[in-house]
């Protein structure tokens, strides 16, 4: 189903091109693969670093998990900093906190630069819940011990009591579409390209062969399984939004901390409410549109549903994108993924270490985001969660005639929402028909 931003930005589109059909005959500084807001973030800052780049996409521009953001450009990651000085220290959670203050900062700097009208506004960034305070109070701490501000008025603009609110103020939301338009008609992109196989300096795709110095992967899940071994360090979460007419404005942008906490941000005259997340694979019953639905009607009675959409994103284990070398083996190769459902700010970040590292710079956050890194108390319980997933999935599928994962074989479930059959072990998505949706699987069905 069509986003908002698809519906009010189609065309999206790349540098013209003499004839696309010399593209694989020339030798690239660097590809990117995947036009979404990494994959044109990341080309945008090398490119303009002088590097001669080339974006291969295998759908159309921002047509992945970007076009389904809700697009809040913000430090603010839900209960994140209290959680992330327990597991991996003061100083990993410090710079994360920074990476994404500058991320905010970097987006604001090259929207007035370029003058993109793109609907940038600073907002605050709530936190709140409906049954305690305590941990947002803890979460408090933890952020201004990072340096960020934080302030605990309720201003009243959610539909409902809360019991504990807090804000980070300063952030940011803009319409992510209408920004990308502007930074991709810089690049050379090449559209209905999946690539299915890399090879040091080689890009293969379908019937085409690139070459490149450098390669960066950014498909959102990573395509290639070894080396990397990025199916064993992350799952995919899917959530739901609706955009709604008929709704009491709001400032602020909000996020539920409980179980089920529904997000609420204003775009232009719409009210965007989001949630129903699930991991990708687990909604064999359907409901999670009719769930938002009543939500809406419940706190907004006179509101008209004016789009409905769904995406997912990766969950690493221990919290933190995989941002840098995709292996220890693969030194002119490059990842970004894990981006937990906070996309915008690390599509940035990833941009700005990936353009230093490829020049050859340092770049302060380098080390944060690295993807050779190894928190075991961070990610063991998560490992052994999906473990069980992989081990349930991989049994059943000797036992029913459901179809089984193009990717690494688990047993696909039915999404009745979607009309899609998903992998729970990974996340790849396919049609009814078994054409290709979501990644990491590079191949239809039936072939
Ligand atoms: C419901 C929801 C709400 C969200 N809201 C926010 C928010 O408010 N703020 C925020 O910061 N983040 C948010 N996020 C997260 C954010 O939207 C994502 O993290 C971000 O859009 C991911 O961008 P990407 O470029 O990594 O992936 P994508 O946009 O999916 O781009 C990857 C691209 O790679 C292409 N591709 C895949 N495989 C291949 C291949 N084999 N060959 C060539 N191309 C390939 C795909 O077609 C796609 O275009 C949200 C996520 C969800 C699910």
């Amino acid at each position: 189903m069509e986003s908002l931003w698809r519906k009010q930005t189609k065309e999206i589109r790349g540098r013209a091109q003499e004839a696309d059909v010399k593209l694989d005959r020339t030798t690239w500084d660097v590809i990117v693969i995947g036009a979404g807001m990494a994959g044109i973030l990341t080309a945008f800052y090398l490119q303009e670093a002088g590097k001669k780049v080339l974006v291969l996409e295998a759908d159309r521009i921002c047509g992945g998990q970007t076009e389904g953001t809700t697009a809040k450009i913000t430090s603010q990651h839900g209960i994140k900093y209290s959680t992330l000085i327990k597991s991996v220290g003061m100083e990993a959670a410090r710079g994360y906190a920074l990476a994404n203050e500058k991320a905010i900062r970097e987006y604001e700097k090259l929207i007035k630069n370029r003058e993109i009208d793109c609907q940038f506004e600073r907002r605050t960034a709530y936190l709140y819940s409906l049954r305690e305070k305590n941990s947002l109070v803890v979460e408090k701490r933890a952020a201004l011990s990072m340096g960020i501000d934080v302030v605990t008025e309720d201003k009243g603009e959610l539909p409902f009591q809360v019991k504990g609110v807090i804000g980070f103020p300063n952030q940011a939301q803009f319409s992510p579409l209408k920004f990308a338009r502007n930074i991709a008609a810089e690049l050379t992109i090449l559209e209905n390209c999946r690539v299915t196989e890399l090879k040091e300096h080689l890009v293969i795709a379908e019937k085409k062969v690139f070459t490149a110095e450098k390669i960066v992967v950014a498909t959102h899940y990573p395509i290639m399984d070894i080396p990397g071994f990025y199916f064993l360090r992350q799952h995919q979460s899917r959530s739901y939004v609706l955009a709604l007419s008929g709704c009491k404005r709001i400032e602020g942008m909000y996020y539920g901390v409980d179980r089920e906490g529904l997000s609420f941000r204003q775009a232009g005259d719409h009210l965007l409410l989001g949630g129903a997340s699930h991991r990708t694979g687990e909604n064999k019953k359907g409901g999670a549109y009719e769930y938002l639905e009543e939500m809406a009607r419940k706190y907004y009675p006179n509101c008209q549903v004016e789009a409905k959409w769904s995406a997912q994103d990766c969950m690493p284990h221990d919290g933190i994108p995989f941002i840098g070398k995709y292996s220890f083996f693969t030194p002119n190769i490059y990842v970004i993924t894990g981006f937990q459902k906070w996309g915008m700010t690390f599509s940035m970040i990833a941009a700005l270490i990936l353009r230093d590292e490829i020049m050859g710079t340092e770049n302060t956050f380098g080390k944060i985001f690295n993807p050779q890194r190894f928190h075991l108390k961070a990610s063991l319980p998560h490992l052994l969660t999906d473990v069980g997933v992989n081990i349930k999935s991989l049994t059943k599928a000797l036992f029913t005639d459901k179809p089984s994962c193009a990717h690494l074989g688990c047993k696909l479930e039915w999404n009745p929402d979607e009309q899609s059959w998903e992998c729970p072990c990974h996340g790849s998505r396919y049609t009814g028909e078994g054409k290709l949706v979501d990644n990491p699987s590079v191949k239809d069905l039936e072939e």
